[in-house]
């Protein structure tokens, strides 16, 4: 990803006469008075403005307390990526003198981004460049505060950190200050973790749900609208069908029950992906392609779960898990997997206080300096393994069969077999866990030997596998034994159509399945990235039928 800026001329460009020309005829045209506020923090009903004469102050405020970011003149503009999706704004934006600005709509902004490349190339830029100021500075409407002993605080932040939105994290175990915070705002320690929303609404341990309500994560959703497409699921699949739909002229909904991602977004470091040599993050490469939906016009609901689909007739129903539906005249079932987990009786106890599935740098943060426990063979493993080992004091990987050979990448295994501070731990199982609220030890056996040893860790990694998520589908479409969704030639007799099915075209003629939720389709982020954005060209044919 870009550079986190230290310049305001890296965040404030000045845009070129030439270019403020061709912005002027999709603009109306505004003028302010000095101390006049041009739009405020919370606000979403504005658009993106131009400096035409004079100056605007950009503002962030916590806790009411104003700091002036940069004061910015002729040429510059304002916005972040919250104007791609009408999400609220983080800063507050004040005349410093009395000016003349050009007002663009969300609309019209649109529509520059995707005609005059030039343009939309400084724009998306610098506004991805805002975003990594905000985040890196904390600047916006979050306060958190939670524990590092906390699933729900743990669940919070990375619910906040994966959906880009800023925050300021504040520890009760750690900070000294927290308890004049929470007095300030009457809350009692039993009540963390708490969210402060837009410096006064105080939320204890809320779902993702409401925080997303809170922070206005999905203003902007019409769902009184038919969709040309419904994507549900926001993991690579599902965001590389809202790109290519969105950008080929469909009116597309993405509803995903948690954030932009998927499995992707709980890798560190995806190296096999095409195009990136050093590799990328999945956080990362998941925030790209969300912007990139956006910029097409796609809109994307985060923190809400498809419950049921109504497949009988299109235009297809998904029914949502706030009780709410939204229609499509077709639909691609994207929901991929989700993690297999350990049968261990308190495992959910420890899930998020010391048992995790995914290894980012938020993960990373609490384990610094203690011994961890990777379980599985596999890529994800491996990763995360060699991930934590730059974080971690030691990192014991343990693995039920032999060894890697079988089932993890050549350049993995021989970057964990280089690595002193990663013990390979083959023939291992871990058989029970230990702990008073945090996990505090893992005890494992060596099935050769028979011998059981119990560990001080407090760290557990499970990358172990997953199953598919298509339980909420209630057998509407075709499932094989070990329900994953069946697609074209895998489909079984009963296909209601005198036509083919198209490839990826469920068993429900307009209903695709893509990606890891697909049976026989290959685990990868590339193939899931192909396959989403292979559906959409079927999913033109079937509405043109
Ligand atoms: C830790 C880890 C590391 C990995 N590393 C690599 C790698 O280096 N290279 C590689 O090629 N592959 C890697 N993989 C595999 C890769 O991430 C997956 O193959 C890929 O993410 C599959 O994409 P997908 O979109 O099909 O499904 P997913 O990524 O599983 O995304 C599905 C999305 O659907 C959402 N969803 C599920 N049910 C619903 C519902 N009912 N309503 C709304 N939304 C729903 C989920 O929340 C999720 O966001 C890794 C996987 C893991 C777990």
């Amino acid at each position: 990803m870009a550079q986190i800026p230290q310049e305001p001329a890296d965040l404030f460009p000045s845009l070129e006469e030439a270019q403020i020309a061709r912005l002027a005829v999709f603009g109306e045209a505004r003028t302010v008075q000095k101390g006049e506020i041009v739009f405020d923090l919370g606000s979403a009903d504005h658009g993106v403005f131009v400096v035409l004469e004079g100056s605007l102050e950009v503002i962030g405020v916590s806790n009411g307390v104003e700091s002036v970011l940069s004061i910015v003149g002729r040429g510059a503009f304002t916005g972040d990526v919250s104007q791609l999706s009408g999400r609220r704004s983080l800063v507050r934006c004040r005349a410093h003198e009395a000016s003349s600005l050009i007002e663009i709509s969300r609309a019209n902004l649109r529509r520059i981004l995707q005609t005059d490349a030039a343009i939309g190339e400084v724009f998306l830029r610098v506004f991805l460049l805002r975003r990594l100021f905000l985040i890196s500075h904390h600047v916006g409407d979050a306060l958190l505060i939670g524990s590092s002993h906390s699933a729900d605080t743990l669940r919070l932040r990375g619910f906040l950190s994966r959906n880009g939105h800023p925050h300021t994290y504040v520890d009760v175990e750690r900070d000294p200050d927290v308890q004049a915070i929470l007095d300030q705002f009457d809350i009692r320690a039993t009540d963390i973790p708490v969210v402060i929303c837009r410096g006064t609404l105080v939320l204890r341990n809320p779902s993702n749900a409401a925080a997303a309500e809170c922070f206005g994560l999905n203003a902007g959703i019409d769902e009184a609208a038919v969709y040309d497409l419904i994507v549900v699921g926001a993991g690579p699949s599902g965001l590389a069908a809202a790109v290519y739909g969105a950008s080929e002229g469909l009116n597309v909904l993405v509803v995903e029950s948690s954030s932009p991602g998927g499995q992707a977004g709980s890798s560190s470091r995806i190296e096999n992906y095409l195009g990136f040599p050093n590799g990328i993050s999945g956080q990362e490469l998941a925030g790209r392609a969300f912007i990139q939906a956006e910029k097409f016009g796609a809109q994307i609901a985060v923190a809400r779960s498809a419950r049921a689909l109504k497949c009988a007739r299109s235009p297809f129903t998904v029914e949502l898990d706030d009780g709410a539906s939204v229609q499509g005249r077709s639909v691609i079932v994207a929901a991929g997997a989700q993690y297999r987990k350990l049968p261990l009786s308190n495992l959910g106890q420890f899930e998020g206080a010391g048992v995790y599935y995914g290894a980012t740098p938020v993960e990373a943060q609490l384990c610094a300096n203690d011994e961890v426990a990777v379980v599985g063979g596999g890529n994800s493993a491996g990763q995360a393994a060699m991930f934590l080992s730059a974080h971690a004091k030691h990192v014991h990987l343990l693995v039920r069969g032999p060894g890697l050979a079988e089932t993890m990448s050549r350049y993995l295994i021989s970057r964990i077999e280089a690595c002193p501070d990663i013990t390979l731990r083959p023939f291992t199982e871990v058989e029970a866990l230990e702990g008073n609220g945090h996990l505090e030890r893992v005890r494992w056996r060596q099935s050769q030997t028979g011998a059981a040893d119990t560990h001080e860790i407090q760290h557990l990694f499970l990358m172990t596998g997953a199953c598919p998520n298509t339980s909420w589908l209630e057998k509407c479409v075709e499932l094989d034994q070990k329900e994953f969704i069946k697609t074209g030639v895998e489909l079984g007799p009963g296909w209601p159509l005198r036509r083919a099915p198209y490839l990826l075209e469920t068993s429900v003629p307009g209903v695709f399945a893509v990606g890891d939720v697909r049976a026989g389709s290959i685990k990868r982020v590339a193939s899931a990235v192909g396959e989403g954005s292979m559906a959409v060209q079927f999913v033109h044919q079937v509405l043109a039928e």
